[in-house]
């Protein structure tokens, strides 16, 4: 057999027991002088060493196998996708806790009759008078197994009582495991669904003629928000758990969106697992053990999620598709809807992906057959909210300095006086809040980043949000003098005070990273609002998200442009996505809603196109922008990132890396771009950044990214951190 260890990254052969039929074992191996956890990845009736040297393993440390033979797959194939070593590929589809034996199986100690039923109950009757609590507890158990716990809260001496019968050999007692379930106040118990509406219909029908036979072309729903998306998904997994199958949902970021959750939980009760990385340590293992036990058949969880155990996959889903937090920037750089869309190939499910604002490349995919593509036009509930765009410029000019314009601030008024709700969003924190200069323009930078300084009204401090320097708020400009240096303040806590100094008699809840810490953070604001214990809700992205709130009838872009400004072809593409998901939070009721954007560039095709919920125009407009430029799906970007203190050797690193490529582009068709510089982002935590950047038409040709990463790694510089990135989800 193989064993895949986790300080080598290397296939050694090991002789397992006989009894052992299947790969995925978690085992303790010999290696070397010390003992090291590997995985058995294969087994085989046949070795290239010597039968005499091939050592036993030491011991087989689960019950069941940990990894699914697909999975084991799956790590193959990521380790030639992403370039990163088999293990750690392993790693991603096991709980971190699991390895090295961290947590154990929390256990109940529970009471039972050792005796048959009708003879525990003759004997109660023989012992009700001599000792009574004896009897009780005979009668309650012959009813079924009671926790000791439940046994002591009938009588203070039935502890003692219950082990004198399990002396007489009435009783037995034994540790029954006990799972620690996550979310458990919000399970419901398998709520009704509601009756589809034709399009949902249609579109259920598609996804299940999927199910039942071919899983065929991955689906691309767009809908648009408020369609009723969640509802297609429910019946298409509703399908997948009649056909004996199970289903793993996605959703971006997990724990910013419990009510996403609650659905699901709601509508498919105790079958539910719940994985992110807000869940305790202990909670986290319980429910990959629910999964890996088949308790559990449906999985909602963050891009992790895609790596759950569940057996006899039908389908995965992945909502809200276009988000950014599926490219996973960690050890490997996965991208999970790549994986989802891979895992589902291996067990023949059928994949299903969502977004009311696809990525162009996705929808571009649609457009070229890849992908099937389901559309839904029309929202389930109410109509589609009316969108005023109001130019911030000409609002200054006019002699209103606030961070509200005139027309943000009556429609609050007047949703405020009808005591409906409203939300009010900020493209991200911080946003805004640096500190510069209105002489001269100097703007306040970290000492130690290329970033400016983020201005936190709290404690009136200056602060980098990359290295956590922190500054005082200087009085005067340290680069002219002048007294007029002050912060531009509009973040949420700016947003905060603007609107009680306007509003008093409001109630505000703010929703920010500094508001929401703790596991159920977020959950206690949202159900907050939802129970109308707020009138105004004000928050970052975290508030454009798939939240459903029917008394909302008002929302407040504050700031529209944040996103339009950064250095990256993505960046309009971004802004469309954001406007029209935080559009679409208004109006989900029986009133009608509202949409007032703030923006000091009313033109931009993302907000025009945002302003008429029209995707279809933003789209034709990009994909020929992108088509023009090269960018994906025409271009793909691939950099080679170069980490260190000594910015003079950084800059000669990437130089050879780049000559290296020169030559081997000799014989090659050029690329669009190959370039070595510094990132545009330089230096950040004292550490300089360089890159080279090459820019490749696609389709690519031959193995062209192999050939890449192996002159990477021939020229690679042993003393420097350096990476691969394909396809970058930060050009920064
Ligand atoms: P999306 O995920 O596309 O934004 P949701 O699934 O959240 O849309 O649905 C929006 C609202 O419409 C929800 O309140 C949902 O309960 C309701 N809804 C969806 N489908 C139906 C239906 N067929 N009949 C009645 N209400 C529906
Ligand atoms: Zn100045
Ligand atoms: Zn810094």
């Amino acid at each position: 057999m193989d064993i895949a260890s986790a300080s080598v990254d290397r296939v050694f052969d090991y002789r397992v027991p006989s009894a052992m039929q299947e790969p995925g074992w978690r085992v303790r191996v010999p290696f070397g002088p010390r003992e090291i956890e590997g995985y058995v990845i294969a087994l085989s009736e046949t070795t290239e060493l010597d039968k005499s040297k091939v050592r036993d393993i030491a011991a087989v440390l689960d019950e069941t196998p940990a990894l699914l033979p697909e999975m084991i797959d799956l790590a193959r194939w990521m380790q030639k996708k992403y370039h990163c070593r088999l293990v750690d590929a392993l790693r991603l589809m096991i709980p971190a806790q699991m390895r090295g034996g961290r947590v154990r199986e929390k256990t109940v100690r529970m009471a039972r009759l050792a005796v048959s039923r009708e003879t525990a109950l003759a004997e109660a009757e023989r012992l009700s008078r001599r000792a009574p609590v004896q009897a009780a507890i005979l009668k309650t158990l012959a009813e079924g197994d009671k926790t000791l716990a439940a046994l002591a809260e009938m009588h203070a001496s039935a502890n003692s009582a219950a082990r004198a019968l399990s002396s007489k050999g009435l009783l037995a007692f034994e540790n029954k495991p006990i799972r620690r379930m996550p979310y458990q106040s919000l399970m419901g118990d398998g709520s009704e669904a509601l009756e589809l509406l034709p399009a949902q219909r249609a579109a259920a029908d598609q996804i299940g003629a999927a199910l039942r036979g071919e899983p065929g072309a991955p689906f691309l729903i767009r809908g648009i928000t408020g369609s009723g998306k969640t509802e297609v998904y429910f019946e298409s997994i509703a399908e997948t758990l009649k056909l004996g199958r199970s289903a793993i949902v996605l959703v971006p970021e997990i724990s910013l969106t419990p009510q996403m959750v609650q659905r699901f939980t709601r509508r498919f009760g105790p079958l539910c697992a719940v994985l992110h990385s807000r869940l305790s340590v202990g909670e986290r293992y319980d429910e990959w053990q629910r999964i890996r036990a088949g308790e559990a058949r449906v999985v909602i969880g963050a891009r992790s999620a895609v790596f759950a155990p569940a057996e006899r996959l039908g389908l995965i889903v992945v909502d809200e598709e276009h988000e950014l937090s599926y490219r996973s920037e960690t050890q490997v750089r996965y991208d999970a809807v790549e994986v989802a869309e891979a895992r589902c190939a291996m067990a023949g499910a059928v994949l299903v992906m969502g977004s009311a604002t696809p990525s162009i490349v996705r929808f571009h995919g649609a457009e070229s057959g890849k992908y099937r593509l389901l559309t839904l036009e029309s929202r389930a509930m109410g109509e589609l909210p009316e969108v005023t765009v109001v130019d911030m410029c000409q609002e200054l000019l006019g002699g209103n300095r606030s961070i509200f314009s005139r027309t943000l601030y009556r429609r609050l008024k007047g949703c405020l006086d009808r005591k409906e709700q409203a939300i009010l969003f900020l493209n991200r924190r911080g946003y805004f809040t640096f500190v510069s200069c209105r002489e001269c323009g100097h703007v306040m930078q970290c000492e130690h980043c290329d970033v400016s300084l983020t201005y936190h009204m709290s404690e009136r401090k200056l602060k980098c949000h990359y290295c956590g320097y922190e500054a005082e708020l200087p009085k005067t400009c340290p680069e002219c003098g002048s007294p007029y240096i002050r912060h531009f303040g509009s973040g949420t806590q700016k947003v905060e005070e603007e609107v009680h100094k306007l509003f008093p008699d409001t109630r505000i809840l703010r929703m920010d990273a500094d508001t929401t810490a703790g596991k159920e953070g977020h959950l206690k604001i949202l159900s907050a609002f939802e129970k109308g214990e707020a009138d105004v809700l004000i928050g970052t992205q975290m508030v454009a998200k798939g939240l459903d709130f029917p008394r909302v009838t008002l929302v407040g872009v504050v700031a529209a442009d944040a996103t339009l400004f950064y250095p990256d072809f993505r960046s309009s593409e971004r802004t469309f996505q954001i406007l029209t998901q935080v559009a679409g939070r208004s109006g989900r009721g029986e009133r009608k809603g509202s949409v007032v954007v703030q923006s000091y560039q009313p033109g931009h095709p993302s907000v025009r196109y945002a302003k008429n919920h029209d995707y279809l125009g933003f789209y034709g407009r990009e994909i020929g922008q992108r088509e023009l430029g090269q960018y994906p799906p025409f271009g793909m970007f691939v950099r080679f990132v170069y980490t260190g203190t000594d910015g003079a050797a950084l800059a000669r690193h990437t130089e050879t890396l780049k000559a290296a490529f020169d030559g081997y582009f000799e014989t090659h068709d050029r690329p669009l771009l190959l370039t070595a510089r510094p990132c545009p982002r330089e230096r950040i935590k004292e550490k300089y950044r360089y890159e080279v950047l090459l820019k490749l038409a696609l389709p690519l040709k031959g193995d062209i990214l192999e050939d890449l990463y192996h002159i990477y790694e021939q020229n690679r510089a042993a003393e420097e951190f350096s990476v691969m990135e394909v396809d970058p989800v930060s050009m920064l």
